[in-house]
């Protein structure tokens, strides 16, 4: 292939592009099984707590396993850090009233956010089936909330529509009664690359939806669980992402190396678009997300100094 003739190349071309300086982060973890785990996590949120997250939120394990770890993860980080925590809560396996008692418990610790979704089914089950005496969707738990008490709420949002949806219009219909019945803004499954979520914000925005959608980022660090988990997800994984992650099995600092890249590039892709703030699935490992955060001009607050002025 001929090479450009050295006239013919811009004259600017800046590099690296501009970082944008108006973005916000929020980033998830899930409740530690380990004392060992624990201290992970909170290495975890220590690193990326100076990133002044707008949140952070704490999973709900599948079939609501986590009830008891996931409170004392977030009342902990109410406690001991200036974070706002958001706690998931799913409806599996649980009566409305279990469910609005754990919900009770948190707006009394002063928890304000609430990640409220339908859940999956508990492991070892394959289908969802509502508990007889407890909230069947997610729609249903955002009103229970709302009956309660004026929580914040985020609902979850599929770009490539969730697997049991009849099919995409009912699954935006069904988001969009999330966010009517009370939500107010929505957080989505990840996706990769900028398309997927560009063209569902044009399906959402004709729809009628207005209330933010916050795209989930999932730096990819372990490609053969990703896959697995696409799988169950209903994500399509392009091309692309294989190509990426060829021939690096067995080298995890790589692997790490071009998560961080193919990660920050997709950000940047959709900032490019207008999208301003995104949500880490941290898998409670603080460096990937801490590094694209980087990436994307997003510094730690310096402290104030004794003496400095305002
Ligand atoms: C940001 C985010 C965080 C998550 N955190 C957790 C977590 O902490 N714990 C956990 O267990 N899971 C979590 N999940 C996974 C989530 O629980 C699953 O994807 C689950 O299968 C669907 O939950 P939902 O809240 O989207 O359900 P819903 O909004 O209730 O929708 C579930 C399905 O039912 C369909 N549907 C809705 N209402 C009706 C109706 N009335 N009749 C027929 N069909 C209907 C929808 O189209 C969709 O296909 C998370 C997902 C995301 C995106």
């Amino acid at each position: 292939m001929a090479m450009a003739k050295p006239e013919s190349r811009p004259t600017e071309l800046p590099f690296p592009a501009g970082a944008p300086k108006d973005l916000k982060v929020s980033f998830e973890f899930f409740p530690p099984k380990t004392e060992k785990m624990a201290e992970n996590l909170w290495r975890s949120i220590t690193r990326l707590a100076p990133l002044q997250p707008r949140f952070v939120s704490v999973t709900y394990g599948a079939g609501g396993t986590t009830r008891e770890r996931t409170h004392a993860t977030v009342v902990r980080i109410l406690k001991e850090t200036e974070l706002t925590p958001a706690a998931h809560l799913t409806c599996v396996n649980a009566t409305t009233d279990q469910v609005d008692a754990v919900a009770r418990d948190y707006w009394d610790a002063g928890v304000r956010h609430i990640v409220a979704l339908r859940g999956d089914p508990p492991e070892g089950e394959q289908t969802y089936s509502p508990h007889p005496g407890g909230y069947a969707y997610a729609a249903d738990l955002v009103a229970g909330l709302k009956r309660i008490a004026d929580f914040d709420i985020s609902v979850a949002a599929y770009p490539e529509t969730h697997p049991q949806a009849k099919n995409p219009q009912a699954d935006l219909d069904n988001l969009k009664r999330k966010l009517d019945g009370g939500a107010d803004r929505a957080i989505t499954q990840y996706f990769f690359g900028a398309e997927p979520f560009l063209r569902f914000l044009d399906r959402a925005g004709a729809a009628g939806i207005s209330a933010p959608i916050v795209p989930g980022i999932l730096p990819v660090q372990n490609f053969a669980q990703v896959l697995k988990f696409s799988e169950m997800s209903g994500t399509p994984v392009p091309a692309w992402m294989a190509g990426l992650f060829e021939g690096l099995d067995d080298d995890p600092e790589t692997r790490k190396m071009v998560a961080v890249t193919a990660a920050a590039e997709q950000c940047r892709q959709l900032h490019a678009y207008g999208v301003k703030e995104f949500h880490f699935y941290t898998l409670n490992q603080a460096d990937l997300s801490y590094a694209i955060a980087h990436i994307l001009g997003i510094r730690p607050a310096t402290p104030a100094t004794a003496g400095s002025v305002e």
